[in-house]
Parts: C-alpha cells; sequence; structure tokens
C-alpha cells in the first residue's frame, strides 16, 4: 500500500518534527507561560498541499502574540463526511527539572524514544496525524473519506481558547467521525470511549480566629476537618456503585489542596478553604450528587452555626460513545488490519478534549493512541514507534477496507 510506505518513508521528518515541536515551549498563561503562538506557525509551514487550512485564533491579552492559535486542515476524500483527528499543542510546564535526565525542552532521541515535555502529551499525536495526512498526499490516492486535522489551544488548562471555541464555529457535521489521540494504552489495543463526570469543589468553612488558648469553638479548620471527612465518607458509601467499563470502575471522591491558612500555630484560624476532585461514573447524574453535597453541607452549617459555602470550580458530563458505533468499527478494523488484534473499548476518569465533543452531541467520538501513559512526568517521552505506527492507522482510516 502507497500510504503506508509513504508514512514510513516519513520516519525521519516524524522524528525531526515531533524534535522541533518539544523545542517550542507552549504553555498556558495560568501556567506562567506564553501560549501556543510560535508552535502553530511553525506547523503551519508544514501544511503545503491540503486542500483546506484554516485558522480559528481567539484573542487573550495574557500572551505576547495576543492569540491563542486553533489550525484546522483537511485533505479531501470522495466524500465531505470527514474523519476528524484532533490533538493539542498546548504542554503543562516541566516541574520540578531535577528530576529530569535531559533538558526538558529539549527533543533529545534515545533507544527508540523522544524525550522532552510534550513529547507523549500531545506531540506524538501532533506529528502521527499530521504525517498521516502527508502520506495520503504523497501517494496521490484520494480516500473515501476526508481527512480533518484539528489542533488545538489550550486544552491543559480548560480548554475556553482551544475546543470549546472551535466547536461553537459549525466546522463539523454531526455526521463526523472523531479521534482524540491524547489517551492510549502501551499496545494501543484499547479504545475510550467513555469518560466520568468531573466535579471540582471549592469548600469555604467559616469559623472565629482567635488566640488558640482561648478557644470560641468555632475553630474553622477543625469545622472544615469534620465537614469534609463526613462528606468523603458518606459519598462514598452513597455512590458506591460500580461500572466495569471504567479504570478504576468506581466513582472517586478525593479530597486535594488545602490553601494556606494562618502564619502562627497560636492563632485559630477564622477560615478554612479546601477542594475535592469527584470523578463520578455515568450510572449516577452530577445533579444527584450535588444534591447530597447540598444536604450534608446544611446539617454542618448548622450544626456549627456558622456559614459554609460551596463553589464549583468545573463540572463536565458527557454521554458514552456507544459501542457499536462507527468510528470505533473503523478503528478496530484497522488497527487489526495493521497489528492484528481487535481492540477492547473502556472508559477513563480522565478528561479530554473527546467529552466536549460527546458533550456537544457528536457521538461518533473515540479516543486513542499508542502511549505508555508519561504524560505529565519527568522524562516524558514518545516511543517513536508508536508515533509512525499511529501514523499508519490514521494514514488508512479515511480509505475503505481493502482499498
Ligand atoms: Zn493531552
Amino acid at each position: 500500500m502507497k500510504v503506508l510506505d509513504a508514512v514510513e518513508g516519513f520516519r525521519d521528518d516524524m522524528v525531526k518534527t515531533l524534535c522541533d515541536l518539544i523545542e517550542i515551549k507552549a504553555i498556558a498563561p495560568e501556567f506562567g507561560g506564553d501560549g501556543e503562538y510560535k508552535k502553530a506557525e511553525y506547523l503551519m509551514k508544514l501544511l503545503d498541499g491540503f486542500d483546506v487550512v484554516e485558522r480559528y485564533d481567539v484573542e487573550d491579552e495574557r500572551v505576547s502574540d495576543g492569540l491563542r492559535p486553533n489550525i484546522v486542515a483537511k485533505v479531501k476524500g470522495v466524500l465531505e463526511k470527514t474523519i476528524w483527528i484532533v490533538s493539542h499543542l498546548d504542554v503543562v510546564p516541566e516541574g520540578d527539572e531535577r528530576l529530569w535526565e535531559t533538558p526538558p525542552f529539549k527533543g533529545v532521541v534515545k533507544e527508540g524514544k523522544i524525550f522532552g515535555r510534550g513529547a507523549e502529551d500531545n506531540g506524538q499525536s501532533i506529528v502521527s496525524s499530521l504525517y498521516a495526512a502527508k502520506a495520503i498526499i504523497e501517494s496521490g490516492l484520494t480516500p473515501k473519506y476526508t481527512l480533518g486535522l484539528v489542533f488545538v489551544a489550550d486544552e491543559e488548562a480548560g480548554s475556553n481558547y482551544g475546543i470549546k471555541h472551535v466547536l461553537k464555529q459549525k466546522i463539523f457535521d454531526k455526521e463526523d467521525l472523531f479521534v482524540i489521540p491524547d489517551i492510549g494504552t502501551p499496545k494501543g489495543d484499547m479504545i475510550e470511549i467513555a469518560e466520568k463526570s468531573i466535579l471540582w469543589l471549592k469548600f469555604v468553612v467559616h469559623g472565629q480566629q482567635s488566640h488558640a488558648s482561648m478557644p470560641s469553638g468555632l475553630n474553622a479548620s477543625r469545622r472544615a476537618m469534620e465537614f469534609i471527612l463526613d462528606l468523603d465518607k458518606k459519598l462514598h458509601s452513597k455512590f458506591n456503585g460500580k461500572n466495569e467499563l471504567f479504570v478504576p470502575p468506581y466513582s472517586t471522591f478525593e479530597p486535594t489542596k488545602r490553601e494556606k491558612n494562618v502564619d502562627n500555630i497560636n492563632t485559630i484560624p477564622g477560615l478554612d478553604v479546601s477542594y475535592m476532585d469527584c470523578r463520578i461514573i455515568p450510572d449516577y447524574h452530577v445533579e444527584e450528587v450535588l444534591d447530597y453535597i447540598e444536604d450534608i453541607r446544611s446539617f454542618h452549617q448548622m450544626k456549627g452555626n456558622s456559614k459554609i459555602e460551596i463553589e464549583i470550580v468545573q463540572k463536565v458530563s458527557s454521554p458514552p460513545t456507544p459501542e457499536n458505533a462507527q468510528i470505533i468499527e473503523k478503528l478496530r478494523n484497522t488497527i487489526e488490519e495493521l497489528r492484528g488484534f481487535r481492540p477492547g473499548v473502556y472508559g477513563i476518569g480522565g478528561n479530554t478534549c473527546a467529552s466536549f465533543f460527546r458533550k456537544s452531541g457528536f457521538t461518533e467520538t473515540a479516543a486513542w493512541c499508542t502511549a505508555d501513559g508519561v504524560a505529565h512526568q519527568a522524562n516524558e517521552y514518545c516511543v517513536i514507534d508508536n508515533m509512525v505506527e499511529d501514523a499508519k492507522v490514521f494514514s488508512i482510516l479515511p480509505f475503505e477496507p481493502g482499498y
């Protein structure tokens, strides 16, 4: 098959492109970065020969170029119906630099891998989808379906400047198919079809600040601990259902961040601010969980006779993609043809751009790639063979079986 040979012929270009992408830092302003503009400009130069190249940038004064870039590019097929591959331009910061064995923003090739921040998340898939399209162009063949690439900003910090903006533009058709290559397994043997609902909560518990030797009985820290521990225990026992599609197969409710309170040991804090990260299996409505949390909040507020406030920091729910969806079947057939096995399906507690598509009514949405799962870690890497082999899957996806 000419297209597969063309992908293989691009192997060295793919390695170089990923190394170059790693070297163009693209971090959201929330995390102290300057956005993705330069990375987008670099990619624009690699899009000759595409039938459509469009930009859907969003103004953002916080970055020096003033824009958060979103690129849409297409290679036309016989049909308008499009298989879209959506990956993100931004990366998270390096974290503790002492944990890195190579400089985080330098692409270093070693033992069949490319090391660097963003190598796996999501550089590998930017490159694999890009060269899948380039291989189709190079082959001179016209696939059945149009292949669309979307490179979005702001995935790591909420997607307001990225996929949420692009989804408002009427670019996508309800008949289209979507692959989000932002979560995967080391062999590529699992396709993600569902994501748990995400609920992030902020708790503000009020008390009365006083000298620690003269307690007034309204210690915000103690009240918060009592409230959150009780809430934690009750949420786990009320919403204890299992759903074996997911890893792990149950809802999770985890108290996480806690804001600093007083500076000294001998003052009782008058305010306690903390957070909880909940990932809820679709067997429960998020509203039902919120109602239950409200009951516990009002009980503790009454008991302590002092205010407890809850703020929703993030709430995302999306319906699962049916297992018999066309995109799942197509991915399974293509992977079986190239790798000799049929992948299974699963759900995750994490959150990718797939949830925004599913939430917007695009039911033909799958998240898939082949990756060791080292996103956000120190010494993040991409296995070069995974990048090339995923490009092969993407390159023949728009063709009819047997082409
Ligand atoms: Zn990612």
